[in-house]
């Protein structure tokens, strides 16, 4: 059926409430539907009137024709595969409907984009995306020609929701969504086709979609009330739980691809749909606010908060608020890569059942576990809040269909009435970071050549190119006011339209008000992160260097001279690591001292390889630096071994246990994943020289009891109706923990000659339950507070293994709030490996408040136990794959405490 569309945009023009645009008269109603939304909503005031009703369409399918039943269905999931099937058979029925494939994920699901517009847009789509390019990248354009642009373009809105899997609304409600889109014939609708092309992903982690519907239907589906909810099942995606939010280095396949897909169609606008505040909370980009990203984004976050907010106010839906939560600080977010490109984020987050059951809610409490900057009761009266959410209520799927789906309807309704403006704005935005690139400094960052190890600068730019950042080689010496750098340095410019990203990543983070709170990390400045020398610019001169683009960077190693004998230089390359398991077959030493004959220098660590094309090749390969030895050096030896090591993960905490076994897939380490179960079995010492605690839960009772069984066993394994269930680990109960006889069987291994390292907050466990006796794990004072911030570490004991591949006395370590640990006076020299200086000054990016408490502390301890010793981390070295200049301290602790004391 074909709207009058002239006729539509006048009734527009004239000032409908949307609530009327919504109503066509003529549009044949599904009465069912009407009919079931009422029964499942708890309360009238839950529902609107743009989705009390749904409008059929001949020919065109509605999820429930497809799946059976309609989003928002109490007990109703939609797996996967099924969101997929339904967007397809929508696409196929409608012109106005398209598919855009977006890579697959670590588990071979698709990730999936449907496009809803008016027909001729579909048609036209690959233009619409031309224009939206060009306003991106707008260097060399006039502004006349730029107006023209906007004149013809059409702001792409992208729907992302299901990035957290137990917030299992968003992909039920898209699909309802995208049909309405579809369908829908009254003029809101009409507008918004012709205005704004929409786009909403399948579910922004596939895998953990399936997998948390999974184990909805088989635990939690008979959940009844609050006091009956149980955990979650132990993994959403391959490797990372929440953190698919704050993976800032894109490390995983999935969120990769949707960063492609991003730089790809430049949306404007990309709205990423969350579930935990009561009822609704849409994000408008509160203090602190990052300063380099451009004012004009902090205009926007308001305008449209505040108008969702308004337009939910008049159809009278309690509890829809804005403001006093997630702030502007961290760029890590993975729907900030809208604003990071000069886009707008937007965020919401609606109240759910962690699943589609029905029940009784006490919203009282802050539910995002009181980490809300603003703090206090959900259900009081603000500014922001002008109806609060009401203190309890029975709450249901469909309430948050209706909530979400009112608010982006809303949102939409903006859009499409102010296309031209979000268009305009995104232009702006896009010149301004190209212009402030070439007026303010800093002008840019150099990566100078011949560094010591350049693979971690290889990171830091392939990092920035994945992100869109231009980065380029320089063809010949750079000589600036201050400073000169060889050629070949990689020179990062600011005046492009992804400077202000780039200057985001490579500065120090300067926290604008130590009074101010944040939601997530302070500090993540790049260079300091990798421990790699990044300079920043000031000198003007640096815009005018001239060098050639980089792509993707690869350091080639190199083996200088030839002999019987290559050593490989131990300069801290975490692909150091890689190369000793590519050898696991051969036998060799490493050097235990430095060495110095002649123009030939091995730091401490070097490994002494039998040369060989195969040598040769995996160092080129690795980015190593080796040199050819005639003789193998006078100089004491250890063996380079590989340990059996083992890495211990909680049931209930598998998420920084994640970013280990990322960490150590990447670089190709050999681990059993081990559970409670391998345990409380016993005999470990057999089995394995290192066991490795990665930092979970919040403390070391956490780490033994873990989850809290409810009384019946929760089992996690694979069944034919369950299939992603069982995955990475298997367990008929993951309740329960190690339990005491867990920690029995831990100091048995370490007392019998095992080395455990614990890593961040697991540091807690050792100290506490008393396998390290002597050793005390204190907390920081409630007035302390360090959000991530990187800080000094002063190493203690340089030659000690750890420290491998380190030159420095002092190197940044991003600071975990592990314990306060404490050593007895007369064993601080043997055993506290590096410490915290605790100055104002050590504090290098970011925020530390109170930095007086963990002064003198020591951020490694290495403590003898019987024949074998614990190796405490009050640091996190592997941490969510950005402190990669600390990774090597784990990997050196891995592999040269094995098979007992060195
Ligand atoms: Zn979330």
């Amino acid at each position: 059926m074909k709207a009058p569309r002239l006729l539509a945009f006048a009734v527009l023009a004239g000032g409908m409430t949307a609530a009327a645009l919504a109503q066509p008269p003529q549009q044949p109603q599904d009465e069912d539907f009407s009919r079931l939304v009422k029964e499942w909503t708890t309360m009238p005031e839950f529902l609107s009137p743009l989705v009390d009703h749904l409008p059929k369409a001949a020919g065109v399918p509605s999820p429930k024709d497809i799946l059976g039943y309609y989003p928002g269905m109490p007990k109703k999931l939609t797996r996967v595969a099924d969101l997929n099937r339904y967007y397809r058979a929508l696409a196929a029925a409608s012109k106005r409907v398209k598919i855009l494939p977006a890579g697959s994920t670590d588990e071979g699901r698709e990730c999936l984009v449907t496009v809803v517009a008016d027909e001729d847009t579909i048609r036209n789509l690959d233009t619409y995306k031309g224009y939206l390019a060009r306003l991106a990248d707008p260097r060399g354009l006039s502004d006349v020609e730029a107006h023209r642009i906007i004149g013809l373009a059409k702001p792409v809105y992208m729907f992302t929701g299901g990035l957290h899997s137990a917030e299992t609304g968003p992909p039920e409600m898209l699909m309802e969504l995208a049909y309405r889109l579809a369908v829908d014939e009254s003029p809101l609708y009409e507008g918004i086709r012709r205005n704004v092309i929409v786009m909403v992903v399948n579910a922004l982690d596939p895998d953990g979609r399936d997998r948390y519907v999974d184990w909805y239907y088989r635990h939690k589906i008979s959940e009844e009330t609050e006091a009956d909810r149980l955990a979650g099942p132990p993994y959403w995606g391959k490797y990372i739980y929440h953190d698919n939010n704050r993976d800032i280095n894109y490390s995983q396949v999935t969120m990769r691809n949707w960063l492609k897909f991003y730089l790809d169609w430049h949306p404007p606008i990309m709205h990423d749909l969350h579930e935990s505040e009561p009822f609704m909370y849409t994000f408008s980009g509160q203090a602190p606010q990052n300063p380099t990203l451009d004012p004009i984004l902090y205009g926007e976050l308001p305008w449209f908060s505040n108008f969702e907010m308004t337009k939910m106010m008049s159809y009278g839906m309690p509890g829809v608020w804005t403001h006093a939560f997630v702030d502007m600080w961290s760029p890590g977010y993975l729907g900030f890569m809208s604003s990071n490109h000069n886009g707008m984020l937007r965020m919401y987050e609606t109240f759910g059942n962690g699943g589609a059951n029905t029940m009784k809610r006490t919203v009282d409490a802050p539910a995002g576990g009181g980490e809300a900057p603003g703090g206090g009761s959900m259900t009081t009266r603000e500014w922001y809040r002008p109806i609060p959410p009401y203190k309890e209520v029975v709450w249901s799927q469909r309430n948050n269909t209706n909530y979400m789906e009112t608010g982006v309807l809303s949102a939409l309704e903006l859009t499409s009435n102010f296309a031209k403006t979000v268009l305009e704005n995104f232009y702006t935005k896009s010149r301004n970071s190209v212009e402030s690139g070439g007026k303010d400094a800093p002008f840019g960052y150099v990566l100078p050549a011949g560094q010591r190890d350049m693979t971690r600068v290889e990171f830091i730019v392939n990092i920035l190119r994945l992100q869109g950042v231009e980065v380029g080689r320089s063809t010949a010496e750079i000589k600036l006011k201050d400073e000169t750098f060889p050629a070949g340095s990689l020179v990062v410019k600011r005046n492009q339209p992804y400077g202000r990203l780039a200057k985001i990543l490579l500065e120090k983070q300067q926290f604008p008000d130590a009074n101010l709170r944040t939601y997530d990390d302070t500090g993540w400045t790049m260079g300091l992160m990798s421990q790699a020398d990044v300079r920043e610019i000031g000198d003007r001169a640096l815009l005018d260097v001239p060098v050639e683009p980089v792509d993707t960077m690869h350091v080639n190693g190199e083996v200088k001279g030839s002999g019987m004998w290559t050593a490989v230089l131990h300069n801290g390359a975490n692909s150091l690591s890689t190369l000793r398991y590519r050898l696991k077959d051969l036998t060799y030493d490493a050097t235990a001292q430095p060495y110095k004959a002649g123009d030939i220098e091995l730091p401490a660590g070097s490994l002494l390889l039998p040369s060989s094309a195969r040598v040769k090749g995996e160092i080129e390969k690795l980015g190593l630096q080796a040199v050819g030895l005639r003789q193998l050096p006078d100089v004491p030896k250890r063996p380079a071994r590989l340990p059996r090591l083992a890495v211990y993960t909680t049931w209930g905490s598998t998420q920084d246990v994640g970013w280990v076994r990322y960490a150590l897939d990447h670089f190709e380490f050999a681990y059993d994943l081990i559970y409670q179960e391998r345990v409380r079995k016993g005999a470990l010492r057999d089995a394995y020289d290192v066991i490795v605690i990665p930092s979970q839960g919040r403390t070391s009772k956490s780490l033994v009891f873990d989850i809290e069984s409810k009384g019946k066993p929760l089992a996690y394994t694979k069944t034919p109706e369950f299939p992603t269930m069982g995955m990475y680990g298997e367990s008929e109960d993951i309740t329960g923990g190690m339990g005491l006889e867990g920690v029995v069987e831990l100091e048995k291994f370490v007392k019998s000659g095992g080395v455990l390292i614990t890593l961040g907050a697991a540091s807690f466990f050792p100290a506490e339950f008393g396998i390290t006796r002597t050793v005390e794990a204190a907390r920081t004072s409630a007035q302390f507070y360090a959000p991530g911030p990187i800080v000094e570490a002063e190493i203690q004991q340089p030659s000690n293994p750890i420290f491998y591949g380190y030159t420095a006395k002092v190197v940044p370590v991003r600071y975990a709030n592990g314990p306060l640990l404490r050593v007895p006076t007369e064993d601080r020299s043997k055993w506290v490996l590096m410490q915290f200086p605790g100055t104002d000054r050590s504090v290098l990016s970011g925020l530390m408040k109170g930095v007086a408490e963990i002064r003198g502390r020591p951020a490694v301890a290495d403590v003898p136990v019987g024949q074998g010793h614990v190796i405490l981390f009050a640091t996190n070295p592997c941490y969510r794959w950005q402190n990669l200049g600390e990774f090597n301290m784990l990997a050196n602790a891995i592999l040269y405490s094995g098979g007992g004391r060195p």
